[in-house]
């Protein structure tokens, strides 16, 4: 509705500010697709102003990335993503969970330091602070000039890009240890969560006082498990359930049938007031916005010590302080932190404070939900790499709750999709991102843009809208919208679990075999 409102004008040039940001993947490939289209039949210009490269590099012809007010870089995408040049540039591209990136053997990049203010701005080279490869004496000197790289439709802001190598701006490091994978700590068997709601019903009940009541069937029959020290991550789109069964492990919902297991104990039927002091402790979320979760008239200090007082780590004040502090350099912020508000933080400090708070009362499961989407590409890094950094010090088990699949594949060891309530794939993350696939891990990994012009995607876009939980699909739950739907079998018939390896379960009608022999969604071509 809002791009059919901003075309009545015909407009020559539209103007388009993250216009997906807060959309599923899958919506995010139809709008997409939309808007090239429009933009092609009307010959329009359009601006995209985002932080998303691989929408970026799926929708332009040509990108300009600004650091502090100024344009870094310019190019066509061929020669800006096949050969960057500025510094800044290339810190984006190591910030992001990119095909060659690895967990352990190539993890992400994060650019250190923060953007000045722009009364702070340096002299010579703004980005000079951050830049791996700043010369004093070179870089700190006069205003650095934008150039046209020779040859190329490429412009630049660096005095030193021609003798860069891109090595040269990832620090030596070593290889990340794997977490230690140690027993199942959550086991969910035929989890189900239904709620009550009043149906609309027939005029003359209505008439009579008679409301009906329907169910609603957030989660059905849930099977999953998780290992201490291990990623377990839940996709699918906005309404799939992965919210609720959130919920329910953490006692904000409680469970309507079935079974879920936290060490050892049951706790999807006990309710978040009827937990323990130790319950509540063991099981703790890090949220998607940390600004809703902090105090702004406290301190970051009293947010802290409040956590730990509440689940009983310290006692006294002072025992209370030097464990705040403690917990503040975990998270890699400076003891004066403890005396600032909220709003004298970023969002990548705010997000430290919620990462220290949910590890306050040493958990052994904690849920991050969407815990990169609402920060900048260079902070997502540095807090993607502190959460695993702190999961292995812990052994924590993370229940990571995502709709950006490139987060997913970087930090997952298993992945359970989830359609309409139910689950209808789970294996390891190798299982899931290679086929075979279910029909519905499909469509989200072809929606999903990536940065890197080495990937050749599928192109497979879903039509239609997610059904109504009140009024479900009698068959499978993907039937009303599955490229590959057989027939009337699948529409009455709930298709069965197959077992596609160890571990690797799709609930789909098609034969295993021809699952298998799907062609990859996408393929990673050795040169550009
Ligand atoms: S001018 Fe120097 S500090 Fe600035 S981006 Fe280039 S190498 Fe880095
Ligand atoms: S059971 Fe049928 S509709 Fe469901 S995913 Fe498989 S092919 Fe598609």
């Amino acid at each position: 509705v809002v791009i059919a409102m901003a075309l009545l004008a015909n407009p020559s040039l539209l103007l388009l500010d993250e216009p997906t940001t807060a959309l599923d993947v899958t919506v995010e490939a139809g709008i997409i697709k939309l808007i090239r289209e429009i933009a092609t039949k009307y010959q329009m210009t359009q601006i995209y102003i985002s932080h998303n490269l691989g929408l970026i590099l799926e929708t332009c012809d040509r990108v300009c990335v600004m650091y502090s007010g100024q344009a870094v870089e310019e190019g066509s995408i061929q020669s800006l993503f096949g050969t960057p040049k500025h510094p800044y540039t290339h810190g984006l591209f190591n910030c992001i969970p990119l095909p060659k990136t690895d967990k352990q053997d190539a993890p992400l990049v994060p650019i250190p330091g923060q953007l000045p203010l722009p009364h702070e701005r340096p002299i010579g080279c703004t980005y000079g602070p951050r830049c791996r490869a700043f010369k004093g004496g070179v870089c700190d000197q006069g205003t650095v000039p934008y150039e046209r790289v020779a040859d190329s439709d490429q412009f630049v802001r660096c005095r030193r890009w021609s003798e860069i190598r891109a090595d040269d701006l990832i620090p030596d490091r070593e290889g990340i240890k794997a977490a230690t994978i140690g027993d199942v700590v959550l086991q969910a068997d035929q989890l189900s969560k239904y709620y009550e709601v009043e149906s609309k019903g027939t005029m003359s009940a209505t008439m009579l006082g008679m409301k009906e009541k329907i169910q609603l069937k957030a989660n059905q029959e849930l099977n999953l498990s998780a290992r201490q020290g291990e990623t377990l991550a839940i996709v699918g789109e906005s309404g799939c359930g992965k919210t609720t069964f959130a919920k329910v492990l953490l006692g904000l919902e409680t469970s309507t049938s079935g079974e879920l297991i936290h060490d050892k104990q049951e706790v999807g039927g006990t309710g978040v007031q009827q937990r323990s002091q130790a319950q509540l402790a063991a099981l703790q979320i890090v949220f998607q916005n940390p600004v809703d979760t902090l105090n702004p008239s406290h301190t970051v200090g009293a947010q802290v010590g409040r956590a730990l007082r509440k689940f009983g780590i310290t006692q006294g004040k002072k025992e209370t302080k030097e464990k705040s502090l403690e917990l503040l350099a975990k998270v890699k912020l400076p003891d004066e932190f403890y005396y600032r508000l909220p709003r004298q933080l970023s969002g990548g400090q705010k997000q430290r404070i919620g990462i220290a708070r949910a590890f306050a009362g040493h958990p052994t499961l904690v849920v991050a939900d969407e815990p990169v989407s609402a920060l900048d590409v260079s902070v997502q890094a540095a807090i993607t790499e502190l959460l695993m950094e702190i999961q292995r010090e812990y052994g924590t088990t993370l229940l990571l709750i995502s709709h950006d699949l490139s987060v997913v594949r970087y930090l997952s060891d298993r992945v359970v999709v989830m359609y309409l309530g139910r689950i209808v794939e789970s294996g390891s993350r190798d299982q899931i991102f290679e086929p075979p696939y279910h029909p519905y891990t499909e469509a989200l990994l072809a929606a999903a843009p990536i940065a890197d012009l080495r990937v050749k995607k599928r192109d497979i876009v879903l039509e239609g809208n997610l059904p109504s939980p009140l009024d479900p699909p009698k068959g499978c739950p993907f039937e009303t919208r599955c490229p590959r739907k057989l027939g009337e079998i699948c529409e009455t018939t709930l298709p069965p679990d197959l077992m596609a390896a160890d571990g690797h379960r799709i609930a789909c009608h098609i034969p295993l075999d021809e699952l298998q022999d799907v062609e990859p969604v996408f393929a990673i071509q050795q040169s550009a």
